[in-house]
């Protein structure tokens, strides 16, 4: 006996508390971050290039450029896209605030467009009736890992000379309609964030096949610093350079990008382990009906950074709180993703956003819970987050 019974009733189905999410490191990432210390680089060295290469060839794209998280990337997307003061960008209200958040840096409006029912994903019609003359960029995020309408999407932005930023933080290893995620955006960005498909601790890229982009890119990593003597507007002897945009130090370090590489060789398999794991919930909860569980389009083959599950609380006594806490006490590590970015004080004080505003996200956030999914878990953690799942119904339906 523990002594302290669960909300449900009797012991909790697990002693100690499983996480949503949970990096994986092995003796050999190890060894390569410490090898890469020991060399004469610590932050830019060669291993960048490297780590850089390894995933534009991954994901099928022409150049990528490596920086100090997926937010940074997302900040200096939307800067080299051009976005600025009056201008806007369209994101979907269901993803974490950093998608917003890089439109604010760089002075834009973030304008939300509604959810699918079914994906999850933005709306492409919501999406069309949103764009204005002030409309510079999409911002889609392809939410859990199920790649958004890339092809509508591409059409839209086409129809309005538009510029898609793909966030694909939850997505790297996806594919939609046959391609990797990376190669299908005007530029695409990643997180190496613990909890994401694979970790350099904080870390994120920016993938594209515009070697405009590229160039720029690289420059607003590193301060905004021009050393190439051909687009130079001075001489001032062989130190000159010339700051001729702002930029930041969004840089990452040559040993992150050591444990990116050696996580690079394990990427397949966490994917796959990752809709292993997916696949055994949805068949355990498919037959229950106060649980709806994610769907996954023909075409597309999806990454599963989280498995997404929305309860149906008609059908239950109590609402998703009192699930969330009885869950818990299970110490089943139950999130939820996300707060609508248009709920934050920010972001209704600064841009007049209201809830109600956008039904589909809302619905959904009432009813949304996220599972623990991480490639480390075993079956025996799967089987206690399906049993914990299933004692809370029987506890709690109505
Ligand atoms: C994780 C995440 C980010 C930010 O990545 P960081 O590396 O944590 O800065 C951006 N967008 C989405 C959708 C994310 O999940």
């Amino acid at each position: 006996m523990t002594g302290k019974l669960a909300i449900c009733g009797g012991e909790p189905v697990r002693k100690t508390m499983l996480p949503y999410g949970h990096q994986w490191l092995d003796q050999r990432d190890l060894s390569a971050v410490v090898e890469t210390l020991k060399g004469d680089w610590i932050t830019q060295g060669p291993t960048i290039n490297e780590f850089e290469q390894r995933m534009a060839d991954y994901c099928g794209t022409r150049y990528a450029v490596a920086v100090s998280s997926g937010t940074a990337a997302l900040h200096a997307a939307c800067a080299v896209a051009g976005i600025a003061t009056g201008d806007e960008a369209i994101t979907t209200p269901l993803t974490f605030a950093a998608t917003a958040n890089a439109v604010v840096y760089c002075g834009g409006r973030p304008v939300f467009a509604d959810i699918r029912h079914d994906t999850l994903n933005i709306d492409p019609a919501e999406i069309e009736r949103r764009i204005t003359r002030n409309a510079k960029a999409i911002l889609p995020v392809d939410f859990t890992g199920h790649p958004a309408d890339l092809d509508a999407i591409r059409d839209l932005a086409k129809a309005h000379d538009l510029i898609v930023i793909e966030d694909a933080a939850h997505a790297l290893g996806a594919e939609y309609h046959g391609h990797k995620i990376g190669s299908l955006s005007d530029m695409t960005i990643l997180s190496f964030h613990p909890v994401k498909h694979i970790t350099t601790g904080e870390g994120g890229m920016v993938l594209t096949n515009d070697e405009t982009f590229y160039e720029k890119l690289k420059v607003f990593r590193h301060h905004g610093i021009v050393k190439d003597p051909d687009k130079l507007t001075g001489d001032e002897g062989p130190w000159y350079y010339e700051i001729q945009e702002l930029g930041y130090n969004l840089r990452i370090t040559d040993f992150q990008c050591a444990l990116g590489l050696s996580q690079m060789d394990k990427l397949d398999r966490f994917v796959q382990r990752r809709r292993e794991i997916a696949a055994r919930y949805t068949e355990a909860f498919s037959q229950l009906p106060e649980i709806i569980t994610p769907c996954e389009a023909d075409d597309v083959q999806a990454a599963y950074h989280i498995y997404v599950i929305q309860l149906r609380t008609e059908l239950l006594r109590v609402g998703r709180r009192e699930i969330f806490e009885a869950l818990r006490a299970e110490n089943i590590g139950v999130n939820v993703h996300y707060v609508p970015v248009h709920y934050h004080p920010f972001y209704q004080r600064e841009f007049g956003y209201r809830q109600g505003d956008y039904p589909s996200v809302e619905n959904y956030y009432q009813r949304a819970l996220t599972l623990p999914l991480f490639p480390k878990m075993n079956d025996q953690d799967v089987d206690d987050v399906v049993s914990a799942v299933r004692k809370m119904i029987d506890y709690y339906h109505s």
